[in-house]
Protein backbone atom coordinates (compact mmCIF):
# COMPACT_ATOMS: atom_id res chain seq x y z
CA UNK A 1 0.00 0.00 0.00
CA UNK A 2 1.24 3.45 -0.81
CA UNK A 3 -0.26 6.85 0.41
CA UNK A 4 -0.02 9.60 -2.12
CA UNK A 5 2.83 12.13 -0.54
CA UNK A 6 1.73 15.84 -0.76
CA UNK A 7 3.94 18.43 -2.24
CA UNK A 8 5.37 20.88 0.58
CA UNK A 9 5.41 24.48 -0.70
CA UNK A 10 8.27 26.33 -0.47
CA UNK A 11 9.07 29.91 0.76
CA UNK A 12 7.24 32.39 -1.48
CA UNK A 13 4.39 30.76 -1.93
CA UNK A 14 1.73 32.60 -0.95
CA UNK A 15 0.08 29.83 1.18
CA UNK A 16 2.27 29.77 3.53
CA UNK A 17 1.65 33.90 4.74
CA UNK A 18 -2.19 32.89 5.23
CA UNK A 19 -4.39 33.11 8.01
CA UNK A 20 -5.28 29.79 8.10
CA UNK A 21 -9.16 29.23 9.29
CA UNK A 22 -10.62 26.43 11.84
CA UNK A 23 -11.81 22.95 11.36
CA UNK A 24 -15.24 22.26 12.05
CA UNK A 25 -15.02 18.57 11.59
CA UNK A 26 -12.88 16.05 10.77
CA UNK A 27 -14.40 13.45 8.55
CA UNK A 28 -13.39 10.26 6.48
CA UNK A 29 -11.52 12.64 3.70
CA UNK A 30 -9.71 14.88 6.38
CA UNK A 31 -8.62 11.83 7.92
CA UNK A 32 -6.73 11.03 4.25
CA UNK A 33 -5.32 14.08 3.79
CA UNK A 34 -4.02 14.10 7.48
CA UNK A 35 -2.56 10.18 7.04
CA UNK A 36 -0.89 11.69 3.33
CA UNK A 37 0.61 14.71 5.44
CA UNK A 38 2.23 12.16 8.15
CA UNK A 39 3.73 10.43 4.97
CA UNK A 40 4.44 12.77 3.82
CA UNK A 41 6.27 14.12 6.66
CA UNK A 42 7.88 11.18 7.14
CA UNK A 43 9.40 10.59 3.83
CA UNK A 44 11.03 14.05 4.37
CA UNK A 45 12.46 13.84 7.64
CA UNK A 46 10.47 16.44 9.52
CA UNK A 47 9.06 16.46 12.96
CA UNK A 48 6.10 18.32 11.96
CA UNK A 49 3.54 19.73 9.16
CA UNK A 50 0.86 22.04 8.97
CA UNK A 51 -1.62 22.34 6.48
CA UNK A 52 -0.51 25.27 4.99
CA UNK A 53 2.34 24.00 3.70
CA UNK A 54 0.76 21.69 1.46
CA UNK A 55 -1.72 24.42 0.26
CA UNK A 56 -4.07 23.57 2.75
CA UNK A 57 -5.33 26.61 4.64
CA UNK A 58 -6.72 24.74 7.55
CA UNK A 59 -6.07 25.42 11.30
CA UNK A 60 -4.49 21.88 11.45
CA UNK A 61 -0.81 19.87 11.98
CA UNK A 62 0.82 16.51 12.18
CA UNK A 63 4.11 15.80 14.76
CA UNK A 64 5.90 13.02 15.32
CA UNK A 65 8.81 13.38 17.41
CA UNK A 66 9.39 9.82 17.66
CA UNK A 67 6.41 8.93 19.92
CA UNK A 68 4.29 8.05 16.66
CA UNK A 69 2.61 10.49 14.60
CA UNK A 70 -0.26 13.03 16.21
CA UNK A 71 -2.78 15.11 14.71
CA UNK A 72 -3.34 18.65 16.37
CA UNK A 73 -6.46 20.68 14.96
CA UNK A 74 -6.95 23.99 15.98
CA UNK A 75 -4.54 24.21 18.60
CA UNK A 76 -4.47 27.25 21.32
CA UNK A 77 -1.45 27.16 23.22
CA UNK A 78 -3.02 28.80 26.33
CA UNK A 79 -0.29 28.40 28.59
CA UNK A 80 4.00 29.13 28.40
CA UNK A 81 6.23 28.51 30.60
CA UNK A 82 10.62 29.51 30.16
CA UNK A 83 12.26 29.90 27.56
CA UNK A 84 14.97 28.42 25.06
CA UNK A 85 16.93 28.85 22.53
CA UNK A 86 17.30 26.43 19.61
CA UNK A 87 18.39 25.95 16.20
CA UNK A 88 15.28 25.49 14.12
CA UNK A 89 14.74 24.27 10.53
CA UNK A 90 11.44 24.17 7.92
CA UNK A 91 10.76 22.14 5.16
CA UNK A 92 9.52 25.43 3.00
CA UNK A 93 13.09 26.89 3.80
CA UNK A 94 15.34 24.32 2.82
CA UNK A 95 19.31 25.37 3.68
CA UNK A 96 17.72 27.91 6.34
CA UNK A 97 18.43 27.26 9.63
CA UNK A 98 17.06 30.11 12.52
CA UNK A 99 17.83 30.68 15.98
CA UNK A 100 14.48 30.76 17.73
CA UNK A 101 13.26 31.76 21.36
CA UNK A 102 10.42 30.03 22.86
CA UNK A 103 9.16 28.83 25.48
CA UNK A 104 10.45 25.65 27.27
CA UNK A 105 6.86 24.19 28.50
CA UNK A 106 3.51 24.78 26.85
CA UNK A 107 0.05 24.01 27.58
CA UNK A 108 -2.25 23.49 24.40
CA UNK A 109 -5.63 22.92 23.57
CA UNK A 110 -6.74 21.13 20.66
CA UNK A 111 -8.98 18.40 18.87
CA UNK A 112 -7.80 15.39 17.42
CA UNK A 113 -8.60 12.99 14.48
CA UNK A 114 -11.57 11.26 16.16
CA UNK A 115 -13.09 15.08 17.28
CA UNK A 116 -12.36 14.87 21.08
CA UNK A 117 -11.06 17.63 22.80
CA UNK A 118 -7.74 17.16 24.69
CA UNK A 119 -5.64 19.26 26.46
CA UNK A 120 -1.27 18.46 26.32
CA UNK A 121 1.09 19.99 28.77
CA UNK A 122 4.72 19.64 27.46
CA UNK A 123 8.17 20.68 27.22
CA UNK A 124 10.79 19.61 24.96
CA UNK A 125 10.91 19.12 21.28
CA UNK A 126 7.32 18.70 21.01
CA UNK A 127 6.53 21.80 22.77
CA UNK A 128 9.14 23.57 20.17
CA UNK A 129 7.10 21.73 16.96
CA UNK A 130 3.80 22.87 18.59
CA UNK A 131 4.77 26.37 18.82
CA UNK A 132 6.84 26.15 15.71
CA UNK A 133 3.89 24.27 13.43
CA UNK A 134 1.02 27.08 15.50
CA UNK A 135 3.02 29.50 13.60
CA UNK A 136 2.57 28.52 10.50
CA UNK A 137 -1.16 28.42 11.06
CA UNK A 138 -0.94 32.07 11.19
CA UNK A 139 1.58 32.76 8.33
CA UNK A 140 4.44 32.74 10.58
CA UNK A 141 7.76 31.58 9.24
CA UNK A 142 11.06 30.72 11.33
CA UNK A 143 12.98 33.62 9.10
CA UNK A 144 10.30 36.28 10.81
CA UNK A 145 12.68 35.44 14.03
CA UNK A 146 15.84 35.93 12.55
CA UNK A 147 17.97 38.35 13.48
CA UNK A 148 19.96 41.03 10.71
CA UNK A 149 23.06 39.00 10.67
CA UNK A 150 20.72 35.39 9.76
CA UNK A 151 19.03 37.27 7.35
CA UNK A 152 22.18 38.54 5.80
CA UNK A 153 23.76 34.96 6.17
CA UNK A 154 20.49 33.40 4.31
CA UNK A 155 19.58 36.32 1.77
CA UNK A 156 20.45 34.52 -1.21
CA UNK A 157 19.26 31.36 -0.05
CA UNK A 158 15.97 32.75 0.49
CA UNK A 159 16.10 34.93 -2.85
CA UNK A 160 16.66 31.76 -4.83
CA UNK A 161 13.60 30.15 -3.61
CA UNK A 162 11.56 33.22 -4.12
CA UNK A 163 12.21 32.51 -7.67
CA UNK A 164 12.04 29.29 -7.92
CA UNK A 165 8.03 30.37 -7.29
CA UNK A 166 7.95 32.02 -10.62
CA UNK A 167 9.34 29.10 -12.83
ZN1 LIG B 1 8.03 24.89 9.35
Amino acid sequence: MSLSTLKVRTYGDPCLRKKCVPVKEVGSSERMVMNAMIETMHQSKGVGLAAPQVGITQRFFVADVDDGPMVIINPEIVKRGGSCLLEEGCLCLPEVTIIVKRAEEITVNYTDENNQSMTLTCNGLLARVIQHETDHLDGVLIIDYATDEEKAQFGEQLERLKAQQKE
